[in-house]
């Protein structure tokens, strides 16, 4: 499986530093895109929105650390950072760490607690009051995806949020999504994951439940799971 993870980690790093790049830069931003990556686009956004608000909910923002692994264009690293929490955003793209940058400066009138990092999220050091984690599991079977877990959890002082491709639905529906679920002739694969599988690793990992959420649009589908240290 470790094999495995090194040939889906090198695929799935050039995929975003090269078509992968363009693709999800236009479905994270705020140009003209088609139909299905509108939709991946407004489902995304709501993901995004789901665990700003928890984390609003709470109060505490200006006094956490979050670590966002596999950050993409910043789409919460700045909000986050805006909001007042000191961030640490990482992906292993540095095509997309590039484009996060960019964007930071350009909406943010203060970088200064927010810091960027190329990154294998399972090469992350340090510890952080929260490690988030956002539809970047999909890139990874379930063996790997439990190792990373693993890591992210040991990094987590406090809090580990999640997103994932949750396997309940029929994959034909999930197939015809050209764009979502690329073919080969787009260079990455996308692996759906059980929640019971992903509750156990969180809960091996000395981890509880605690908020959850679904976003489904027609195109895009995500499980957010909140697991707190008891
Ligand atoms: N989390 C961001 C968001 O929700 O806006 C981006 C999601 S995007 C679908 C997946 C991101 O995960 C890409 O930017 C990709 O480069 C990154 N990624 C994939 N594997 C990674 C790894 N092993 N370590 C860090 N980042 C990774």
């Amino acid at each position: 499986a470790r094999q495995n993870t090194v040939d889906d980690k090198a695929i799935v790093k050039e995929y975003f530093n090269a078509t992968g790049f363009d693709r999800w830069r236009r479905i994270y931003g705020q140009g003209e895109v088609n139909k299905v990556q509108n939709d991946i686009r407004i489902g995304h956004q709501q993901t995004i929105d789901t665990v700003i608000e928890w984390l609003q909910a709470d109060g505490n923002l200006a006094q956490i650390s979050i670590c966002d692994a596999g950050c993409g264009v910043g789409s919460l690293s700045i909000p986050l950072a805006d909001a007042g929490a000191r961030v640490y955003a990482s992906d292993i793209s540095e095509k997309m760490v590039g484009e996060a940058q960019e964007k930071a400066q350009a909406i943010l009138k203060n970088t200064n607690n927010l810091s960027f990092a190329v990154e294998d999220l399972e090469a992350l050091r340090g510890k952080y009051h929260t490690v988030i984690c956002l539809d970047v599991l999909i890139h990874y079977p379930q063996e790997d995806a439990a190792q990373m877990i693993g890591h992210l959890a040991s990094l987590a002082e406090s809090r580990l949020i999640l997103s994932f491709a949750p396997k309940t639905f029929f994959l034909s529906i999930l197939k015809k999504i050209g764009e979502f679920f690329p073919g080969p002739s787009k260079t990455t694969r996308a692996y759906q994951h059980k929640e019971s599988d992903i509750i156990k690793i969180l809960e091996e990992n000395g981890f509880a439940i605690k908020r959850t959420g679904m976003t489904s649009t027609r195109f895009y589908f995500s499980r957010i799971l909140e697991a707190v240290k008891p």
